[in-house]
């Protein structure tokens, strides 16, 4: 006889959630996942508000470049008119088969799948709030041996004046109408994709921030490349300003900035931050530890200070990716359950971590940034490149491409590898195999490029860029 109605009980149907919920399952244990959103709540962030639609849209917007690169190549006649709707239906449409797509992994690994907004009672209960099949509120209580928290986070918009007419990342997928003039508040990466996305699409893109340079962690120099490059594509990039507030008048929002300025716009994108997403989870009733700003916190192996209650991805406000949730996700499932027959227990490590930023160009990087190589390292010699990708001898684009390797002197390890350029998450995503590996700067050198392609230069850089005197 079973204490427990389940010995898993996962809250939150998102990157990390799922991916927890199918491999405990698959260990053979009694698992339950419960999603507030229902089946269309199934991926989390990543599959619905996240990567997968925001990719979707920088393809839309990547088109607007192949038109007006194409006529250097010999190709003729106006430039095609995009049809909001059409992206946003067809959008819909693959999100909705992807949520399926989800529900089918999860029943057929076993999963109890409760679809309602859950909170802790006690160390060992959920309350699950659903809805009665007369559409009247109801709930439904379920116990689990263990619970895992992986709510996910929620976007942030500070209070001022007006900030009832902001949209946030969460709304800007399926705006009505398509904005001719958007202005993006925020400079990490969220910010800087959607001011590339839309710019690219046809809209008048506007993009603050308060302070000195967008993408604040990213490399110095790639910080300093990107924004140059994002500025020629034709975003209005405005550094050292902030809102003081917005108001709605018949052309549009009239939106002071902290400079003195107005401008006028049709839609104001708030992307300032996220926020581990906790409210009403019953955290405080039952004891869970969290920050100031609510995340979760846990010990190496997602425990809380609550033994029975876990936690993982960004409710944790850690790393927040969402291959960090799965490797998360993965290490905690062998971790509790045991490894895949015959495997060892996955480990997940928070070290050259790859990561990618889909503005135009793209940026990929993997590993320390210069300035970090330097605090950790002392010597580091760097190797840079930039260039003009041969796509754009004839395109007549002027996008230039910067390539960083960041060595340690002292072992000759690649500690940093940046990029801003086409295709760059792509180029980066093998490289910090590489890395991973703990290839030295003779490996790269060791090794052929193809050619002719962008990455090969990663393997070509001979000459260091001279040592700053302070060294
Ligand atoms: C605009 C945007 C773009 C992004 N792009 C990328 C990218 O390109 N690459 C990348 O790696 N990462 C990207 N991310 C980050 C990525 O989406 C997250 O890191 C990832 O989704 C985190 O997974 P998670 O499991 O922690 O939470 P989530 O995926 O957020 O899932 C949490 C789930 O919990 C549910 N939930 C919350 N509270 C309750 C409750 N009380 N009861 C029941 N269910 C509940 C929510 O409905 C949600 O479905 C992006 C994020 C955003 C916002």
């Amino acid at each position: 006889m079973n204490a427990y109605d389940f010995d898993l009980l996962v809250i939150g149907g998102g990157s990390g959630g799922v991916r927890a919920a199918r491999m405990a399952a698959q260990r053979g244990v009694r698992v339950a996942l419960a999603e507030a959103l229902g089946q269309d709540g199934l991926g989390g962030t990543c599959v619905n508000l996240g990567c997968i639609p925001k990719k979707l849209y920088s393809y839309a917007a990547h088109f607007a470049e192949a038109f007006e690169e194409s006529h250097g190549y010999g190709w003729e006649g106006p430039a095609p008119t995009l049809n909001w709707e059409t992206l946003k239906s067809n959008r819909a449409r693959e999100i909705a088969r992807l949520n399926g797509v989800y529900a089918n992994l999860l029943r057929h690994s076993g999963v109890t799948l409760l679809y309602g907004y859950a909170q802790l009672q006690d160390p060992h209960t959920v309350r699950l709030a659903t809805l009665n099949g007369d559409g009247s509120p109801g709930h439904t209580q379920h116990s689990a041996e263990r619970i895992l928290i992986a709510t996910g986070g929620t976007p942030h918009v500070p209070h001022f004046q007006g900030r009832e007419h902001v949209i946030t990342s969460n709304e800007v997928f399926d705006l009505k109408p398509f904005p001719k003039r958007l202005l993006v508040v925020g400079g990490g990466y969220i910010a800087c994709e959607f001011a590339s996305i839309f710019n690219g699409l046809g809209a008048q893109v506007t993009q603050l921030y308060r302070g000195d340079q967008i993408l604040r962690g990213f490399d110095d120099e790639v910080r300093h490349f990107a924004a140059a490059e994002m500025q020629k594509t034709g975003i209005d990039l405005r550094l050292n300003t902030g809102v003081v507030r917005i108001h709605r008048e018949n052309d549009g929002l009239h939106t002071l900035l902290e400079n003195g300025n107005q401008i006028t716009v049709d839609d104001v994108l708030y992307a300032t931050g996220r926020v581990p997403n906790v409210a009403g989870l019953g955290l405080e009733q039952v004891g869970v530890a969290q920050d100031a700003q609510g995340a979760v916190l846990v010990n190496d192996t997602y425990q809380t200070n609550v033994p029975s209650v876990y936690a993982l991805g960004d409710v944790t406000a850690r790393v927040q990716l969402t291959p960090v949730a799965l490797g998360e996700a993965m290490k905690l499932v062998d971790h509790l359950f045991g490894p895949p027959p015959g495997k060892a227990p996955r480990s997940m490590g928070y070290d050259n971590i790859p990561t990618a930023v889909f503005t135009h160009p793209n940026i990929g990087t993997v590993g320390d940034t210069e300035a970090q190589a330097r605090a950790k390292y002392g010597r580091v010699t760097v190797f840079r490149s930039e260039f003009k990708a041969l796509k754009h001898t004839l395109s007549g684009s002027t996008e230039r491409t910067l390539m960083k390797l960041v060595v340690d002197s002292a072992t000759d390890r690649v500690v940093g590898l940046h990029m801003v350029g086409a295709e760059a998450g792509e180029i980066v995503q093998g490289f910090a195999v590489a890395m991973k590996a703990g290839a030295t700067k003779a490996v790269f050198d060791s090794t052929l490029g193809i050619h002719p392609t962008a990455a090969e230069e990663f393997v070509t850089m001979r000459e260091p860029v001279p040592t700053p005197p302070a060294q």
